[in-house]
């Protein structure tokens, strides 16, 4: 029967639908139900039709979903998703055993907006679907192209050739939005088989996830059939109409063509050129093959996010799938790993997908791992799993640092809750986990049990225990694991690490007196979690990183004593013992003071015979235990520091350069920073000279790129009198010269970098002059907005003390900046730059009068009053007490309050710098003096008059010409939090 909805002007929001409906009817009394699909009936095959005419930029569509239903259960509705569909009539058919089809009368539709449901049933409620019964559900419906790429999204782009505006549509169905394209049972469990059939101009083609079928020309419109796909979730439906075009190349029976707008066709030669080795790859790999005919690559204008794993069409955001003329090494391998991500889905998704979204992780964290494994394997010279521990495994490390925690498997429910599991826990910590497995488990086996688990699953879907039980499977095959204690519990021991929320802590203390070895886990969080470990070892005797599966498990809540000989491990008490062999595994080690001395020893002995990767998890390891001065024994990082001179890797350097940035900060003002300072410039000076000035160009790595900011923030905030003059040179080439670094805007934010180091030690001659070219400068410029951003980091307390001035003082506020933002600066320059701290509180108690105007000036003194060190409370107190009482007497700022000065607010932010000075500052303090050798050399050229461009320095003559090349690699990814 049907229910027509005519009258409902294209645009009516379903929610008004849903209101009119509930009103008119009333016989499903609005309750609150389920937002997950009910089981009863199931979909055996879509039948969808859009009609579009796209290529008169008419953003309309109709379409036709014809749907045919299978009754598990007598049931008296039928419920599929829909969302912002209009005009909708709905037939619906019952398919008799001899095939033929009998309308089904006196049903009627109602919505139900909360959660996106078009149900179906009898007008008087009755089961009026008999379990067994087929029907044929047809619904046709109108909606409208949205500009955001959700569901069926437009674009458009200038043809060059005809200067004529070109429209195309795109879809972009996960999670959550086929339901925009057409009603479906829009959940990843309900597979079935799509038949797609898209009508459009005639000068458009479409493409979809299966090869065309048939085409048939209708005056100006073509109607595009397309190969029924094999069962298939929702949310991998796709297809675009364009008037691109493609290249292409057929390997092992799929054809793979990479689509763009025509003026760019050429550059997907790359892309195309790295899509089929991966496909072959991931076909080797994993032995199962890619089960389409064809895989489609296409660069769009607009995507959600990079680019979307489609089945048989995977979209991509035009400036990640085409190749860039920068000639920029890491985004060319950045951009091939993410088209790798999107292949691997083809099999981890598209082919077996999650059972619901609280499984997303089966996609993303399996994509993400074995992308970087398969580039790996296809271009080992790219060391991408070095790219793997700095841009994925790091940010797992740190990710409780600033997002909500949850376990990598976590029900979701609505709309909401399943964009947001698409996060970093997702994506990088299961990534982090497969890796831990991968390696635990011996990567052959592991590999053997996923490909087994994929053949099982295949065209259907799979929930964690199913993928568990296969790796269990193959573990029994083997004849080492078989006998292994715990081979019978791979559900408990993954369970342990999916469902729990924070990251183990394995400690190691050894006992050197009766040869045995204590192992111990915590939560890195109070939290009380406990986890199955997989542990392995290297030894000063036995120094092999490379076999990186499981020696031991520790059980959660237990310690374990085990002996050497247990252990089966050659150890004398000074050799050192290192656990995580790579760091395959994805926890902290904390080893006890005199197992880090051997380590020290050793580092500073040969430091290459500790894998790289080990050497920069000691300090990955060390950072936590620094930070928050649970070491008792300090000197004993410095002694592991020592050997840094030597270290040519940039893995160890990234680890390094935040601790040693965390000790500068908490030294700050203390007789220990010159010492350390010099320290570092001793540590540094090598590998500052390697990248910048003998500047290895051909043969810096990718890993080398990422860290390339590290080194130069170290050296220069160590301030290496080399790197002040580098920064210098290339911020007086921006400032006065305006030669920029590069054209890309993406390195906008490496020009801060290199102006604030640049600006640090300005003479007041250089200083006046930056002064002089921003002040003619074009103030809605970029070019303006770096020169009053970079000045913050000057440490001259008269050039602060102007700065300030020209920033609040009482002529120029509202010259400069609006004033929240003026405000806004002054505690930004409070936290980023340590040199100014004093400068503001004598300009604070010089101006108050006028500062104490701006509405925005009691919450920016609020703020650093956080920052008051204790031995400054007093001052601080009478401070406070001045600008309090003018206040009153004048009647500002009512409404908000100066921060009291009993507060536990006020210099909260200082207690931990206060107790690690407390705990620390003596023992470095005697370490750096017995083991800093004297460089007074360098002291000297601090403070010597600038450089000036070119002035015949030292420098090689080459440096400048270089500068945006060593620029462009070495400095990629800007924290502006460094400066916090
Ligand atoms: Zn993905």
């Amino acid at each position: 029967m049907i229910t027509p909805l005519s009258g409902f002007a294209g645009l009516v929001l379903v929610v008004a639908l849903a209101l009119a409906l509930s009103g008119v009817d009333g016989s499903l009394p609005t309750r609150d139900r389920s937002l997950r699909l009910p089981n009863e009936t199931y979909p055996l095959g879509y039948e969808l039709h859009i009609s579009s005419n796209i290529h008169l930029g008419s953003l309309l569509f109709s379409g036709n979903a014809t749907i045919d239903v299978a009754i598990r259960q007598s049931t008296n509705e039928i419920v599929l998703h829909a969302k912002n569909l209009s005009d909708i009539q709905i037939t619906v058919r019952q398919v008799t055993y001899s095939g033929s089809m009998e309308v089904v009368d006196d049903l009627i539709h109602t919505y139900n907006p909360q959660a996106a449901f078009l149900i179906i049933h009898p007008r008087e409620n009755y089961q009026a679907f008999e379990a067994g019964q087929r029907y044929r559900v047809e619904i046709l419906y109108t909606a409208i192209m949205r500009s955001r790429p959700m569901g069926l999204y437009w674009m458009d782009y200038v043809d060059e050739s005809t200067n004529r505006t070109a429209y195309v549509a795109a879809t972009q169905s996960e999670p959550t939005y086929a339901r925009l394209i057409f009603p479906c049972y829009d959940e990843p469990g309900f597979k079935s088989n799509f038949s797609i059939r898209l009508t459009h101009g005639i000068n458009h083609s479409a493409i979809s996830n299966m090869p065309v079928k048939e085409m048939q020309h209708h005056g100006e419109l073509t109607t595009t059939l397309f190969e029924t796909t094999p069962p298939m979730s929702t949310y991998l439906v796709a297809f675009v109409i364009s008037d691109f075009e493609h290249i292409s190349e057929t390997y092992r029976g799929v054809t793979q063509r990479i689509y763009s707008s025509p003026r760019s066709k050429e550059k997907g030669q790359s892309a195309l050129k790295n899509a089929v080795r991966t496909v072959a790859a991931m076909e080797d790999y994993f032995g199962v093959s890619y089960p389409l005919q064809k895989l489609d690559h296409i660069a769009l204008k607009k995507n959600y996010g990079a680019a979307m794993e489609n089945w048989g069409l995977i979209t991509f955001k035009e400036g990640n799938l085409l190749q860039q003329d920068t000639g920029d090494v890491h985004k060319r391998v950045k951009d091939k790993i993410t088209q790798n991500h999107e292949i691997a889905h083809q099999w981890f998704g598209n082919l077996v997908s999650p059972e619901w979204w609280s499984y997303a992780w089966m996609n993303e964290g399996f994509a993400t791992y074995f992308a970087y494994v398969i580039t790996d394997l296809l271009y080992p010279e790219d060391k991408v799993m070095d790219m793997f521990v700095s841009d994925e495994a790091d940010r797992a490390y740190s990710y409780n640092s600033f997002f909500e925690v949850r376990p990598m498997t976590s029900y979701v429910e609505t709309e909401k809750e399943i964009m947001a599991i698409f996060d970093i826990i997702t994506y990088k910590r299961a990534a982090c986990v497969i890796k831990m497995f991968h390696h635990a488990f011996r990567q052959k086996i592991f590999v053997r049990g996923i490909s087994r688990y994929l053949e099982k699953y295949k065209y259907s879907v799979a929930n964690e225990l199913n993928l568990f039980d296969y790796l269990q499977a193959e573990l029994l095959e083997d004849e080492y694991f078989r006998q292994q204690p715990w081979v019978h519990r791979v559900r408990e021991i993954m369970l342990s690490w999916t469902h729990s929320e924070w990251m183990p802590i394995v400690l190691v203390t050894r006992n050197y007196e009766n040869d045995t070895i204590t192992f111990s886990q915590r939560s890195i969080h109070s939290k009380s979690e406990h986890w199955w470990i997989p542990l392995n070892f290297a030894t000063a005797q036995e120094p092999c990183f490379e076999d990186t599966q499981a020696d031991l498990f520790i059980l959660p809540q237990t310690q374990h004593s085990l002996t050497l000989a247990e252990l089966n491990l050659q150890l004398t008490g000074r050799d050192w013992l290192i656990v995580n062999k790579q760091q395959t595994g994805f926890y902290h080690v904390h080893y006890d003071s005199d197992n880090l001395r051997a380590i020290a020893r050793q580092l500073q002995h040969n430091h290459s015979l500790i894998h790289p990767v080990n050497r920069a998890a000691l300090f990955r390891d060390l950072k936590p235990q620094v930070e928050h001065t649970e070491l008792e024994d300090i000197e004993v990082v410095f002694d592991m520091l020592k050997y840094m001179e030597l270290e040519e890797d940039l893995l160890p350097w990234k680890q390094v350069a935040d601790t040693i940035d965390f000790v500068r900060r908490n030294l700050f003002g203390t007789a220990s920073l010159e010492l350390f300072n010099e320290f570092v410039r001793h540590l540094v000076t090598p590998m500052f000279r390697r990248l910048f000035r003998d500047k290895a160009s051909g043969d810096v790595s990718n890993s080398a790129l990422e860290a390339g900011q590290e080194i130069l923030l170290t050296a220069c905030l160590a301030d290496l009198p080399e790197c002040q003059d580098y920064t210098r040179s290339l911020a007086k080439e921006y400032i006065f010269k305006k030669v920029n670094v590069t054209n890309e805007s993406e390195y906008y934010a490496m020009y801060d970098t290199i102006l604030c180091l640049g600006v640090r030690y300005l003479s007041d001659k250089e200083f006046y002059g930056v002064i002089g070219m921003m002040q003619a400068a074009d103030r809605s410029s970029i070019y303006y907005d770096d020169l009053i951003y970079s000045l913050r980091c000057t440490q001259s307390h008269s050039h602060l003390l102007y700065y300030l001035d020209l920033l609040l003082g009482e002529n120029s506020t509202h010259q400069i900046l609006s004033d929240p933002e003026s405000m806004m600066y002054l505690s930004y320059l409070y936290k980023s730059n340590m040199e100014a701290r004093s400068v503001i509180w004598q300009y604070i108690d010089r101006s108050y009068k006028l500062l104490c105007r701006s509405p925005s000036f009691v919450e920016n003194f609020n703020q650093i009053a956080e920052f008051v060190p204790r031995q400054q409370t007093p001052q601080f107190a009478m401070l406070r007490q001045r600008i309090a009482r003018y206040m009153e007497a004048q009647s500002l700022n009512a409404g908000e309050a100066l921060i009291d000065i009993d507060s536990g607010l006020v210099g909260k932010k200082m207690k931990n710098t206060e107790v690690f000075v407390d705990k620390y500052e003596h023992k470095i303090h005697n370490w750096l003096i017995a083991e800093v050798p004297p460089m007074s050399v360098q002291n000297e050229a601090i403070h010597s008059e600038p450089l000036s461009v070119g002035n015949g320095s030292n420098r090689p003559q080459s440096l400048l010409n270089t500068a945006s090349e060593v620029v462009q690699k070495a400095l990629r990814s800007i924290d502006r939090s460094l400066y916090r």
